[in-house]
């Protein structure tokens, strides 16, 4: 317990990314635990809106860098990081893939750097992109995944492999307590609008009277996991004892064609124009669902929120984004 202008704090949590979408649900779920949140991120996708409403609060600090860059942290009592650092909507990870590979691989090791000489826990976020299109339904941490390392998501796919290797690198030898979550498509309040996921483009065609870019015949399937459930997902794992010591799959495991998504959200968007359809992606996953057993025994964690609720949250969220940017115009 640490005090300091008469606040008594539960310790201090690094979130690398902590101004992107996940991360800035993350760092306030943090400080409402009165945990210090040093957030660092360069701001490639994250946002200042998106850790403005913590700017002022006390346990707050932001360190504006690049993760591939050795931090400036000197002597802070950091006891956890979390490493959510990384572009992860396909066209902004493919955007400048060198620099997403590295993002993985060095900024990852520098972090379990910086853990290892805190003897800090070390929570890296790793992704369902590891599986690639996987021949193993649904997807068991077990499965060692199916990746075509020369394609154009093979930057996002096989730097988040890499970066599973140095962590278990570190713990294997102790030289840091890494743990690995491997995220499920997530989606809620604060994607950006301009991100390209599937859940934000449909939500903003829709509240724009677009018609909704369905990418191939729109058979493919992805599970969709509420990002209030994520977090909680990932703050029990970066908690529990021991370490499991193994990656945990976190992700919600209804699973939903693209083309059953359209409809969804043509039902509950009173402007949804129709479907148009835009040619496949390159290595685009047939089919993606995740196995949850492992997070329901070691976390006793199960995703709470179904996709018909997660969905009217972020469609409210959108649509007050809408109305907001509508008033600025207009003034
Ligand atoms: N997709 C789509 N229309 C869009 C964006 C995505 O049909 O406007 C499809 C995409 O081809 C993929 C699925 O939706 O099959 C999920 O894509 P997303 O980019 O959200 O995530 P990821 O492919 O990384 O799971």
């Amino acid at each position: 317990m640490q005090h300091d202008n008469g606040v008594r704090w539960n310790g201090i949590s690094l979130v690398a990314g902590g101004a992107g979408f996940l991360g800035s649900h993350l760092v306030e779920r943090l400080l409402s635990e009165r945990r210090r949140v040093v957030c660092v991120d360069s701001f490639l996708s994250g946002t200042g809106d998106n850790i403005a409403r913590f700017a002022s609060h006390p346990g707050f600090r932001l360190v504006r860098q690049d993760i591939q860059r050795p931090l400036p942290l000197d002597g802070e009592a950091i006891d956890e990081i979390y490493n959510l650092a990384c572009a992860a909507s396909p066209p902004r990870y493919q955007a400048d893939p060198h620099h997403t590979m590295m993002t993985s691989v060095i900024g990852t090791s520098n972090l379990l750097e910086l853990a290892s000489a805190r003897g800090a826990r070390f929570l890296q976020a790793s992704t369902s992109e590891i599986y690639g299109d996987p021949e193993v339904h649904p997807q068991t941490e077990d499965y060692v995944g199916s990746v075509n390392c020369t394609g154009p998501r093979a930057c996002y796919d096989e730097g988040k492999r890499a970066a599973e290797t140095i962590c278990f690198d570190f713990l294997r030898v102790g030289r840091a307590d890494a743990r690995i979550a491997r995220i499920f498509n997530t989606y809620g309040p604060r994607m950006r609008a301009d991100d390209g996921r599937i859940v934000s483009n449909f939500i903003v065609q829709a509240l724009a009277g677009e018609r909704m870019t369905v990418f191939g015949d729109g058979s493919q399937t992805r599970s969709f996991c509420y990002v209030s459930d994520l977090i909680d997902g990932l703050v029990r794992l970066m908690r529990v004892d021991p370490n499991p010591g193994c990656p945990v799959n976190l992700g919600n495991p209804g699973e939903f064609t693209v083309e059953e998504l359209a409809a969804i959200v043509s039902r509950k968007i009173p402007t949804a124009q129709g479907i148009r359809r835009m040619p496949l992606p390159q290595d685009d996953p047939r089919r993606r669902q995740p196995d949850i057993a492992r997070a329901r025994t070691l976390l006793g964690w199960e995703p709470k929120v179904a996709l018909d609720e997660g969905l009217a949250q972020t469609i409210a969220w959108f649509s007050q984004q809408r109305a907001g940017r509508k008033l600025e115009a207009a003034e």
